[in-house]
């Protein structure tokens, strides 16, 4: 299935070109007091939610996909987590040029292991990106995200994919430069998460998913998750081994060569195979 998030804070399954409106089943949601539990209250209860999104369908109203738009399919994670260099010739090209090493030692991801973006960053497709030091290099990384959608602690990578709830096309938007990492690609709207979550199930094995983005038409990554040098299972286990994840963590699995600047005015247009497609603006 592929559930959507729109215009204001609708709950749509997506089906063609169109969007089924399933909103009403967010009533049978918990009601959680504070303290708020560190979880995605929707995703936490996706599996029990289901059969009923299944049912409010079949009398549900339906809008063109074009004429919504789209929020983040997780609303409220509690982490961002994020894999730094994660593809061979990324890394290549990182070493290569100084506009994106900043003199800063480059490692891969098994000695620089992951990073963290805020989750204030998190938007959905139709929030566009609204560049943040437009006076520096922007770059655009397009990665595959895993949604993880039960408890996870010290799992074994043989049995990873059972903690994920689904799939969606992530933009980790980077300002190039010295810093940390999460300081650079956390501002508002640099974490674009969308079309909507495709369930797991729909995607019984993230190797081998083809992606692509374009800017202005231009094809500028274009890669396949079988050259991730960390793959999503081991992720899941590297991640989990250092923290505990919760339903509605949103892992960004790291982006392949090709990272380039983009402009106010610039429209991507991001893909990835078994997930969809997203035009996102930059502001
Ligand atoms: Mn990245």
């Amino acid at each position: 299935m592929k559930i959507c998030r729109f215009d204001d804070f609708r709950l749509g399954l997506v089906e063609g070109d169109q969007v089924l409106d399933v909103t009403s089943i967010l009533d049978l949601l918990p009601v959680y007091r504070y303290p708020l539990p560190q979880f995605d209250p929707f995703i936490a209860n996706l599996d029990y939610l289901l059969p009923a999104i299944k049912t409010a369908a079949l009398t549900a109203r339906r809008l063109p996909l074009a004429d919504v738009v789209l929020l983040s399919p997780v609303a409220n994670p509690g982490k961002l987590v994020a894999a730094p260099v994660n593809y061979t010739k990324h890394l290549e090209e990182v070493l290569a040029n100084d506009q994106l090493h900043h003199q800063v030692v480059i490692n891969d991801i098994y000695k620089a292991g992951l990073f963290l973006k805020a989750t204030s960053s998190l938007v959905g497709v139709g929030a566009g990106v609204t560049l943040n030091h437009p006076e520096r290099r922007n770059d655009h990384e397009i990665e595959l995200a895993v949604v993880i959608g039960r408890t996870a602690k010290d799992v074994k990578r043989e049995n990873a994919l059972s903690y994920v709830a689904g799939y969606a096309i992530g933009l980790d938007m980077t300002i190039r430069g010295p810093e940390e990492r999460s300081l650079r690609k956390s501002p508002d709207s640099y974490s674009v998460l969308g079309p909507w979550l495709v369930t797991a199930d729909e995607i019984p094995d993230p190797t081998g998913l083809e992606f692509v983005i374009k800017v202005n038409g231009e094809v500028r990554q274009h890669a396949n998750t079988r050259d991730l040098i960390m793959g999503v299972e081991q992720l899941i286990e590297f991640a989990s081994s250092f923290y505990t994840l919760h339903p509605g963590d949103v892992i960004f699995t790291g982006t392949p060569e090709g990272v380039a600047p983009v402009l106010a005015g610039d429209v991507m247009d991001a893909q990835i195979q078994g997930i969809g497609q997203m035009r996102v603006s930059v502001l």
